[in-house]
């Protein structure tokens, strides 16, 4: 194979996000993207739920790179340049005394911006169907289970068809140029000395190193810059040169519930002048994606402590009874005895120092990784970022027209604010 200008390790959303910016602005470079899996978008990034936030972040970081993406997404649709399916259904924040009294202050802002209204229990269990008091419950209270305050709805919030999304900067990488080169797993970044001087064990300790390509499959791919956009896995190429991508991955799983009977009825309920069901986040963890298309509830909860870390990804259907199960059927006793009828898990790259993506460069190699449950919804952003990143640019362009500084989400002069709304 003759040797190449940049390639991109990992053919997931950010990958192909990247590979489509670096090509597209740079389209006298030779670019390619070696995936391991037979076609892109089949890591992580198919595992994902598609949900998209707007307006309900506190972090400037957050919203910018969530909101630039959906509104390129939401134009590229609009186009006619693809149909992403975007079902703006709302999120629905459910907020028991505890987690009131953690987010009052950021609830406020976010009404007096208009960006979500407070919903009271009894709109709650009215339109919505839930339960939300547990008084006399003696089972709920040894669960920890408290009382629903209120339910923050953010209407601009919702869910969209992540194989679209990958098939659109598939075909954009495909229509610039980017090869993408399937069915191929990198081994390891090859590296070199700057200088090499042809003496056995090179490169030597003393010698000054660059990244000069990778070895695929006992392959050698020279290239004249590496992205290493390889999500949840990133540790296992960098580890080895002693590079720290400071992410770890973490298991997540999702269950499916057929929605049949009451629970079609909850399904097609509708509230607020004809609003479809929103996608609901409970106090302890707990959420719930109403999927009309499939005529089923999405359901999962996120568990911290206990959960070890690593790249184990198989579904667990004894979590769903022992974990998942239990609080829903509180919530909404509509799923008695539900069981799922499919399931799959994937792991999150989380980055536990601020929850943000890392975007960083070490000799000639660029690092994306750390997008945690919030890839989808941020690509776009991320893959131009990484094009600055790459090219030593001090500002990346995202889309509108937004400015912003690519040092914020680098190692060295990271500058990320807390996220003080986390779901
Ligand atoms: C259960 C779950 C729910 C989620 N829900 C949401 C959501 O609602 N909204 C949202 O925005 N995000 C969500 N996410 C997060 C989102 O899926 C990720 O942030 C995003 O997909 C990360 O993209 P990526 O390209 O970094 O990773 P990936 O899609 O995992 O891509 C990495 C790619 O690298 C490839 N690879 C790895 N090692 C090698 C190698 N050595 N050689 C060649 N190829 C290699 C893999 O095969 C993979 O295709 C969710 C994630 C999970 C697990």
């Amino acid at each position: 194979m003759p040797d190449l200008d940049v390639v991109v390790v990992g053919g997931g959303i950010l990958g192909l996000a990247s590979a489509y910016y670096i090509k597209s602005l740079h389209g006298e470079l030779s670019v390619a993207v070696i995936e391991r899996g037979r076609d892109v978008g089949q890591g992580n990034t198919a595992r994902s739920v598609g949900g998209y936030r707007q307006g309900i972040f506190t972090s400037y970081v957050n919203r910018v790179l969530a909101e630039t993406t959906i509104q390129h997404l939401r134009e590229a649709e609009a186009s006619g340049e693809t149909s992403l399916n975007m079902r703006e259904v709302g999120y629905l924040i459910l907020l028991d005394d505890n987690r009131l009294k953690n987010v009052e202050t950021v609830v406020e802002t976010f009404l007096k911006e208009g960006k979500a209204i407070l919903l009271n229990p009894e709109t709650l269990s009215e339109k919505l169907h839930m339960r939300t008091d547990f008084t006399g419950d003696e089972e709920a209270m040894l669960m920890g289970l408290s009382n629903i305050k209120a339910g923050l709805f953010a209407p601009r919030c919702g869910f969209l068809d992540v194989e679209k999304v990958v098939n659109l900067y598939k075909k954009r990488c495909i229509d610039v140029g980017v090869e993408l080169i399937l069915g191929k797993r990198v081994e390891k970044l090859l590296l070199e000395p700057e200088n090499p001087l042809g003496i056995p064990r090179e490169p030597r300790a003393w010698q000054k190193v660059r990244v000069a390509g990778v070895v695929a499959d006992g392959e050698v791919i020279k290239a004249g810059k590496v992205v290493v956009a390889t999500g949840s896995w990133t540790p296992q190429l960098l580890d080895p040169l002693g590079v720290d991508c400071f992410i770890k991955a973490k298991k997540r799983q999702l269950f499916v519930i057929s929605a049949e009977g009451e629970l079609q009825r909850l399904l097609t309920n509708t509230w607020d002048g004809g609003r479809p069901m929103p996608m609901m986040f409970f106090p302890n963890g707990l959420y719930i994606v109403p999927r009309m298309s499939d005529k089923a509830f999405w359901v999962s909860l996120t568990d911290e402590f206990g959960r070890g870390f690593g790249l184990d990804d198989e579904p667990e259907p004894s979590y769903y009874l022992d974990n998942v199960y239990p609080p829903l059927v509180k919530y909404y006793p509509q799923f008695l005895n539900a069981r799922p009828s499919s399931m799959w898990a994937g792991t999150y790259s989380m980055n536990y120092l601020d929850g943000n993506p890392l975007i960083f460069r070490f000799l000639n190699c660029l690092v994306v990784t750390g997008a945690s449950g919030s890839g989808v919804m941020k690509s776009d952003a991320i893959g131009r970022i990484a094009e600055a990143a790459l090219f030593g640019k001090e500002y990346a362009m995202l889309h509108g027209g937004v400015k912003f500084e690519v040092s914020r989400l680098g190692v060295e002069n990271r500058r990320v604010d807390k996220e003080y709304f986390i779901l």
